[in-house]
């Protein structure tokens, strides 16, 4: 059986140092807040080439962070509007929704399924005051769109970069694209901890230091709170794992990219569509999304079957969820189209050459 993602096997690459390092924190008597959240932050800010980073309890929470910090900031205030793509994880949604914010679903570009950026100017209100890029499946947006976007409408830009560690735009790295960037190291991502774990990254210093209050009970000062803060602290536990992890988050990407590569190179059936990339954009492949013409759980099956786990990320985008009923009227047919045609393939870094080339020949075989 190939598994979509063993993350049991993933982790085991890394075992005796984690052993260690948990030995050593059990001794240190330090479980909140401590010496290696610190390390995690510095490093991960330099990674990104940011200058601060702000670990948080999650992904989500990263979100809902940078929004409920620019209220106090006064940039933003309840009922603002968030263009957010329609083709995301909900918690892109949610983290906006928590703030108090509208989140405004756009629809995608049908090739790099990423939120389309000409559907921006039709979508602005005297309301719309931020936009989220989500660079999903870890496919950089259309930055210089979004750029010239946020210029001419006076928009924050706030990025959704939980599945894109380490992947560029140009020069910049994903979480240095915008104002201010929410990453997530839930265990699955391509740099995953060993639970939930989150960050924030920014150039503000302003908002970083409004950010890191409000994660910890809105507290500049033990137990004197300045605003109805939050409790959504990196786990100092999970930030050891990832400084232990950190160092192989480039060569995990391109284990990715090189077996993207070799999936672009050798699947050829026309009842297959492969991803595209932009050619100014970067992709670290956190999924590997192919569409299929005709019945997709048919083609599911015939993997499954061949003992090929396959997963669709995503089979209901928000605007269809029970939990937004106020989107029921929402048009973004690109969205609904790809979702019935979307399936993602394993694409994790401790695949096999032979793994590869069975899934390629199962899939040209279909
Ligand atoms: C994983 C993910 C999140 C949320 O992260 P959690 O750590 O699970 O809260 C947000 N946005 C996107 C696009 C994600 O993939």
């Amino acid at each position: 059986m190939i598994k979509f993602l063993d993350l049991k096997q993933i982790n085991q690459a890394y075992e005796n140092d984690f052993g260690n390092k948990f030995r050593k924190f059990i001794s240190n008597g330090f479980y909140i807040n401590g010496k290696e959240v610190k390390q995690f932050e510095n490093n991960f800010a330099k990674y990104c080439q940011t200058s601060f980073c702000i670990g948080t309890g999650n992904g989500l929470d990263a979100i809902r962070l940078i929004f409920e910090a620019y209220k106090i900031l006064g940039k933003l205030k309840e009922g603002d509007e968030v263009l957010v793509p329609a083709n995301t994880y909900i918690a892109s949604f949610l983290g906006v929704s928590q703030a108090g914010l509208i989140p405004v679903p756009i629809d995608i570009h049908p090739d790099t399924l990423n939120i389309n950026t000409e559907l921006i100017p039709q979508s602005i209100t005297s309301k719309t005051k931020a936009v989220m890029p989500v660079h999903l499946y870890g496919q950089t947006v259309d930055m210089d769109e979004i750029w010239k976007m946020a210029k001419v409408y006076n928009l924050l830009i706030i990025e959704d970069a939980a599945q894109a560690h380490g992947a560029k735009f140009g020069n910049k790295k994903a979480g240095n694209l915008g104002d201010a960037a929410a990453f997530s190291f839930y265990p699955t991502k391509n740099l995953g901890a060993l639970g939930d774990a989150g960050a924030v990254t920014t150039n503000d210093e302003e908002l970083a230091e409004i950010v890191r209050v409000l994660g910890n009970y809105g507290q500049r000062k033990k137990y004197i709170s300045d605003y109805k803060g939050f409790n959504s602290r990196l786990d100092e536990i999970q930030a050891a794992f990832l400084n232990i992890k950190l160092p192989f988050l480039d060569y995990i990407n391109s284990k990715r990219k090189e077996h993207a590569q070799f999936y672009l190179n050798n699947i050829q059936n026309p009842k297959i569509e492969l991803p595209t990339t932009l050619f100014t954009a970067d992709h670290v492949y956190h999924q590997f999304v192919i569409q299929v013409q005709g019945e997709r759980e048919k083609f599911r099956k015939y993997l499954s079957d061949n003992e090929i786990e396959t997963i669709i990320h995503y089979p209901l985008p928000a605007h269809r969820q029970k939990a937004y009923p106020e989107f029921d009227t929402v048009y973004a047919p690109a969205t609904d189209y790809s979702m019935k045609r979307i399936v993602s393939i394993p694409i994790h870094e401790k695949l096999e050459k032979e793994e590869l080339e069975f899934i390629v020949e199962k899939i040209n075989k279909y």
